[in-house]
């Protein structure tokens, strides 16, 4: 059996399951359900009946539930750690960090949840003075959530631990690649809720996700590649349900003329290299003004030269992308370019061993193309407008870092995308308070922070009236005296500028 074959489904077109392997060997990790489309309305027809419910908790009743569920969490990390690296195949301490990091999300939003989305008085202005103007943000109902593989438990939950701190309830499609590690989340909720369906799970491939997509949530937080966020969003299309959108990137760091050559290449290398460069905020590119650019490369090269694959980092979990890494390889250095660490060798059959090319041309796939591998591409440039423009020529704007001891604030301005790290790489993503999401072919909307709770409500604007005022304006019984006064005020607030 074909790699491929072995790691997609465990039989024909037909078979009610699937398997998951792990990656690094092929070896049987589980199987699992492969839901029908009506298995998949069921289960959102019971999770919106545990949306009426869970919503009547509160915030207090909810906060008091995921507490214990964070506690489950954090006791419990090394045996989902231990999950994680057999169905994706990353080194366990990088599994441990995406937990804990998952934990302080969690936690986050459920403390945050009634100062962001409780109800909050707004100015009514002058000429609603006898009203009190409230807003506050009620949840939509059921949340459904498909996700991929490449940080099984980080990513998804950016959108689940968001949608229940806002009161909703959740039906996740977890990817065909990590089912287990969804399975496990909402089994280890349902320990803490146990009355009803609040968090549930529907397994299977993709077509599973796109039942999900026409079953009646209330809305669709999708993460994935940039060519299923469309599918997606065209099956949403049909039932005006409303979409979250988190794509792929081809994010850049730019090192400036005052950066710290030996702190940006460490941070390149870790950007480009982590979870085998199957990272959506990885750093793909990296631009390096003139001055900078030798001792870059050269500083890069030798910290690259501990890296080995299996050890730092794990194997590639999709078999598929291991035919698009070695076409941007190759393609790059039948184009022109150098390999100044790893080569076309560096594609094995499960593993990719870290691969640095420099000399690559603008249009080569390695630039422009998602590449979700152990590689990065480093270009020289004049100096930091010509990295700006480089930078930001693609059509994905998910991330970004910049390193410069003095401009880190201006550049990251200047770039296109939803999210910058100034002298480090993905910190954005560590700190809970900051909106995560992208612009363009990245996608549309934001998970995390305050925005990311408010993605899974609905705003509701509330005008109580006060008392009467002595020349009404909206009714029929209105003076036509009313008007003229009306008049003589907005001149004289608003007429003299
Ligand atoms: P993918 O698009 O292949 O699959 C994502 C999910 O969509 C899976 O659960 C899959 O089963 C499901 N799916 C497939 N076809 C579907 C359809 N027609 N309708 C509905 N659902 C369908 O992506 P992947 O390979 O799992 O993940 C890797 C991609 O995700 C990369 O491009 C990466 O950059 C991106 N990503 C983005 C973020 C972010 O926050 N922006 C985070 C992680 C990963």
């Amino acid at each position: 059996m074909t790699l491929a074959a072995e790691r997609s489904t465990a039989g024909s077109a037909q078979a009610d399951t699937f398997d998951s392997s792990n990656p690094a060997n092929g070896d049987l990790v589980g199987t699992h359900a492969r839901r029908t489309p009506e298995q998949v309305r069921a289960a959102v027809s019971a999770a919106q009946q545990a949306a009426q419910w869970w919503a009547g908790l509160g915030f207090d009743g909810r906060a008091k539930r995921l507490k214990a569920w964070k506690g489950v969490l954090a006791r419990r990390a090394p045996e989902l750690a231990d999950l994680v690296t057999l169905e994706n195949g990353k080194p366990r301490a990088d599994a441990v960090i995406e937990i804990v990091l998952t934990i302080d999300h969690l936690d986050w939003a459920m403390r945050n949840a009634p100062s962001v989305l409780g109800p909050q008085k707004v100015s009514s202005g002058m000429l609603a003075a006898n009203f009190a103007a409230t807003v506050e943000y009620p949840p939509l109902g059921v949340i459904g959530v498909i996700g991929p593989w490449n940080y099984p438990v980080f990513t998804p939950m950016g959108s689940i631990a968001y949608a229940l701190a806002a009161g909703n309830a959740v039906v996740f499609k977890p990817s065909e690649y990590t089912p287990g590690v969804g399975q496990w989340l909402a089994d280890s909720f349902a320990e803490v809720v146990p009355e009803h369906p609040v968090f549930t799970v529907v397994t299977g491939l993709g077509e599973t996700g796109a039942a999900l997509c026409t079953s009646g949530v209330n809305k669709l937080a999708f993460t994935g590649s940039s060519a299923t966020g469309r599918k997606v969003m065209g099956a949403c299309a049909q039932t005006l349900t409303p979409v979250l959108i988190e794509c792929g990137g081809k994010d850049a760091l730019i090192v400036a003329d005052d950066a710290d050559v030996t702190g940006a290449a460490d941070a390149a290398l870790w950007g480009a290299m982590s979870n085998a460069g199957q990272t959506c905020i990885g750093t793909e590119r990296v631009y390096v003004t003139e001055r900078n650019y030798d001792t870059f490369v050269q500083e890069l090269t030798k910290q690259a030269s501990g890296l080995r694959a299996g050890t730092s980092f794990g194997p590639i979990t999709m078999p598929s992308q291991l035919d698009i890494i070695r076409r941007h390889v190759t393609d790059a250095l039948d184009s022109g370019a150098r390999a100044v660490v790893g080569g076309r060798d560096s594609v094995h059959e499960r593993f990719v061993d870290p691969v640095v090319l420099v000399d690559v041309p603008d249009n080569a796939s390695a630039i422009t193309e998602e590449t979700f591998g152990p590689t990065v591409t480093v270009t020289k440039v004049r100096d930091v407008d010509e990295a700006v423009e480089k930078a930001n020529a693609t059509g994905y704007g998910l991330a970004a870092s910049v390193f410069s001891a003095s401009r880190g604030m201006e550049i990251a301005r200047r770039l296109r995308c939803g999210m910058a790290s100034v002298n480090s790489v993905i910190a954005f993503a560590t700190i809970p308070a900051l909106p995560f999401g992208g612009i363009g072919e990245s996608g549309f909307g934001r998970i995390h922070g305050p925005d990311g709770l408010k993605e899974f409500t609905t705003a509701k604007a509330i005008a109580r009236k006060r008392f009467d005022l002595p020349v009404p304006l909206t009714s029929f019984r209105r003076p036509a005296v009313a008007t003229r006064v009306l008049l003589a005020v907005v001149r004289g607030l608003h007429g003299r500028g």
